[in-house]
């Protein structure tokens, strides 16, 4: 069995030399010629029905081969027997949210979740009924009409960890989807603590250059067929450009995620002795549950942090304005550096009230640290935290 680093450049590339090619071709085909009708039959109703391949692909929104290619690649990553991918990690969350149906329509959901995630489940847009909880309450909350249990760990945007052997354990035979985006297969294999679900949105770090939407769900086959007869239904498959560009960010996925954890441990230190710093969060900084919790589950705390500017929405308005280098911008897991307001942005449409209790305060700061020279970071950091201090200077009149 190859490591990691090694399956991030060569998985999904097994069948390359023998097709006599060095780059993962592209399938664009919207529909695929059928000649023999009853193969053409044959293989429309295993892709229905949810099989993973079949001798003919049909049509582009039942399977695609480059797409198909892209899923082994980061189910090998996950250590999963199965990958699906959608059109983003919002039709992933779709996907297992409506297959899930068939066994309830109640959710039990640990906040804080990635603010869409959060919205969409608290809007029960989908029919479905979310019941939001504190991680030890999910034993306590489940009912039998539970259909999942969603936990996100590290959680959007404070870094919260989740124990997810604990969840696990509580939610019985309740399958447990784990929101891992902020991890990557690098850092946590939830499947192998005991979930049934993995979600990527992977147009953070998977794609990692920022210019690919797309989101991925690893999981058992058997529990995938229900996933791509959803997906083939909704329209929810990745387009396979996407896909291509998706599959050629696994290959630096390991660097990519080591050197900006690196960056990130550096400047972790660094903002919490600053004197317009507050609060840093950091998986492995802060309680020692956290410190714990970063130990046993994951392999390293990654390089998502959070950290609350003094002076309020204000000061960290003037952050995003003074950046330089560092892109003012939601979204994360690309190889530069961004910065966001989570209330004013990735978790405005989370009620304010919730944002209160779940640490989304007015002066929180999202950074998504990239894999630049830490110390062009920091130089331009420091000037943009240095122009919240500058604000504070009576203006002239
Ligand atoms: C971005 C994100 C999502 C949503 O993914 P999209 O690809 O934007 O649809 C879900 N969960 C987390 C943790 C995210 O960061």
């Amino acid at each position: 069995m190859n490591r990691l680093e090694t399956v991030a450049v060569h998985a999904g590339k097994e069948d390359l030399v023998r097709l006599g090619v060095h780059a993962v071709p592209i399938d664009l085909s919207s529909t695929y010629p059928v000649r023999d009708l009853d193969e053409g039959t044959a293989s429309l109703d295993a892709l229905v029905a949810g099989e993973g391949s079949a001798a003919n692909s049909i049509y582009a929104r039942l399977h695609n081969p480059t797409v198909a290619r892209c899923e082994r690649a980061i189910a090998e990553l996950e250590k999963a027997e199965a990958c699906v991918a959608y059109a983003s990690g919002m039709a992933a969350l779709t996907a297992v949210l409506l297959a899930a149906q068939s066994r309830g329509r109640h959710v039990l959901v640990v906040r804080p979740i990635y603010g869409t995630s959060d919205h969409l489940l608290a809007s029960g847009l989908l029919g479905m009924e979310a019941e939001f909880v504190l991680a030890e309450d999910v034993q306590t909350s489940l009912r039998p009409d539970t259909a999942l249990v969603i936990i996100e760990t590290p959680a959007n945007p404070t870094v919260d960890l989740v124990d997810i052997r604990a969840v696990v354990a509580d939610a019985g035979s309740v399958p447990v989807l784990v929101d891992s985006t902020f991890a990557t297969p690098v850092l946590q294999n939830p499947l192998a603590l005991g979930a049934t679900y993995v979600m990527h949105s992977a147009t953070k770090f998977l794609g990692g250059h920022g210019d690919v939407v797309a989101g991925v769900i690893c999981c058992a086959d058997e529990l995938a067929k229900p996933l791509r007869t959803m997906r083939a239904a909704t329209g929810s498959i990745l387009h396979p450009f996407a896909a291509y560009l998706l599959h050629r960010g696994l290959a630096t996925l390991a660097l990519r995620v080591e050197r900006a954890q690196a960056n990130a441990i550096e400047l972790a230190q660094r903002l919490a002795a600053h004197a317009a710093v507050g609060k840093v969060f950091y998986p492995g900084l802060g309680t020692v549950r956290n410190a714990e919790l970063c130990r046993s589950q994951m392999r390293g705390p990654g390089s998502l942090m959070a950290f609350e500017v003094r002076d309020g929405r204000e000061a960290a308005a003037r952050v995003m304005q003074h950046v330089s280098l560092i892109t003012p911008a939601v979204s994360l897991g690309s190889v530069d550096t961004l910065i966001q307001h989570p209330a004013g942005l990735t978790h405005r449409v989370v009620d304010p009230e919730t944002q209160a209790r779940t640490g989304i305060t007015a002066g929180l700061m999202r950074l998504s640290v990239g894999i630049e020279h830490v110390e062009d970071v920091w130089v331009d950091l420091e000037q943009a935290l240095a122009a919240t201090a500058t604000a504070k200077l009576p203006r002239a009149a």
